[in-house]
């Protein structure tokens, strides 16, 4: 598979799916760039090989053509970004889309309007996808975000340029740092999971206890575990029909010889609140009334021990409920044993879902190895799915 650095865009047309699906403001201005940035490099390269871009992306969730979700609104800060004044056109498809296709000339950005306005894009149609294709010479998937969909624009699209198709540069380096963790991590490996709960972690549980050595779990799901072994968890975050899974986890995770670390006492809290009523408590014997809310002082010291004597971290999901500040703590402790650590020379890999957000909060983005930027790409890709988006590209 050729990446994006082995073709020359000198003359051609570059097709882009990109991620511009950005939060908008009630006035329809774009609040968070972030994305637009990540694209930047793959539209850089084309026009800096003497290309055009023709970019695609969906924007929301419209039901139909829906002003609000056009495209249109996020043209002006597209340019800024890009330094480059952005074309806009009204549609994805048909003659107005080939009309501003082939009146683009090399170093100029077309955007096409929102894939999504056409339900056959996330149908998967593939009229609608080849019809797309002829929006450009050469196919380039820079989406991360959509890689685990079967969208007309992020994988059956792929068929229509047999040779003429590559990943982007965020896509591909999405792909390496994964597999920096899954595929050749440097041992003592350790994961931390955390979150709310159990059922949403479990397949990404199954799928890494082959490949590390230490897993930390941390927040809401560690009480599954706790009560399945007997402790009182108060009246702290459960799934009671998970119990049973939990103890599973725990004996796969021994036979693997893998060290698992639950928390060992609890910030806990008399009701679910940043002004509650607070103690420490150990992690088994919460009193009824009381909830555990954050890992308490003795477990961040072992967190952050295993951490720091680790050579390659996967974080995902928060220790505890960071969102409120009273319960921050042991996140933001985790946080920084995972910078310190990467300091010290360990691979760290943040990502799927909240513990990016909480690395944004804490400032943490620049002190880790990495920061996915697609929560359920990742997520999928962590659960050790091979991802459309990117399967497609291969064939
Ligand atoms: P997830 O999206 O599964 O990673 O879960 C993240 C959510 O888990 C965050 O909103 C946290 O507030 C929440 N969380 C973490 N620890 C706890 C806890 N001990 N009790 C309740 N919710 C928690």
């Amino acid at each position: 598979m050729q990446t994006i650095n082995d073709i020359d865009f000198k003359d051609k047309k570059a097709l882009i799916r990109v991620d511009f699906n950005v939060p908008l403001n009630e006035n329809l201005e774009v609040t968070d760039a972030t994305r637009i940035e990540a694209a930047k490099p793959s539209i850089i390269k084309v026009l800096e090989d003497g290309g055009s871009c023709v970019l695609m992306s969906h924007l929301g969730r419209p039901s139909g053509k829906e002003d609000k979700f056009s495209l249109k609104h996020i043209v002006a800060k597209a340019s800024e970004v890009l330094g480059v004044q952005v074309k806009f056109v009204e549609d994805c498809v048909g003659d107005i889309a080939t009309d501003a296709v082939n009146q683009l000339g090399p170093g100029q950005i077309l955007l096409l309007e929102n894939l999504r306005f056409y339900s056959e894009e996330k149908e998967g149609n593939v009229d609608f996808a080849k019809q797309l294709s002829e929006n450009g010479d050469i196919y380039v998937n820079d989406a991360f975000g959509t890689a685990h969909r079967a969208h007309a624009s992020t994988a059956v699209i792929a068929q229509f340029f047999p040779d003429q198709k590559c990943f982007g540069y965020l896509l591909a380096s999405e792909i390496e740092n994964v597999n920096k963790v899954l595929k050749d991590g440097k041992s003592p490996i350790t994961a931390v999971i955390g979150g709310a709960k159990v059922s949403s972690k479990i397949t990404i549980i199954e799928n890494i206890l082959d490949k590390i050595d230490h897993l930390i779990i941390g927040g809401g799901m560690a009480f599954t575990f706790v009560k399945a072994q007997g402790g009182n968890i108060g009246n702290s975050l459960v799934e009671e029909d998970k119990q049973d899974l939990a103890l599973e986890i725990l004996s796969k995770a021994a036979a693997k010889n893998v060290s698992v670390h639950l928390p060992i006492d609890s910030v806990i809290a008399n009701e679910f609140s940043n002004d509650a009523e607070t103690n420490v408590s150990p992690i088994n014997e919460i009193p009824d009334g009381w909830m555990g809310l954050d890992a308490g002082p003795e477990s961040n010291k072992k967190f952050a021990e295993v951490v720091l004597n680790s050579e390659t971290i996967l974080w995902n999901g928060p220790v505890g409920v960071f969102e409120m500040p009273n319960f921050s703590k042991g996140t933001i402790h985790i946080g920084n044993a995972i910078a310190q650590s990467t300091e010290d020379g360990a691979f760290s890999l943040v990502g799927g879902g909240d513990s990016v957000a909480a690395v944004k909060q804490f400032n943490l983005s620049d002190k880790v190895s990495y920061v996915s930027t697609g929560g359920g790409a990742m997520l999928e890709m962590l659960e050790g799915k091979i991802l459309p988006g990117i399967e497609t590209m291969l064939a």
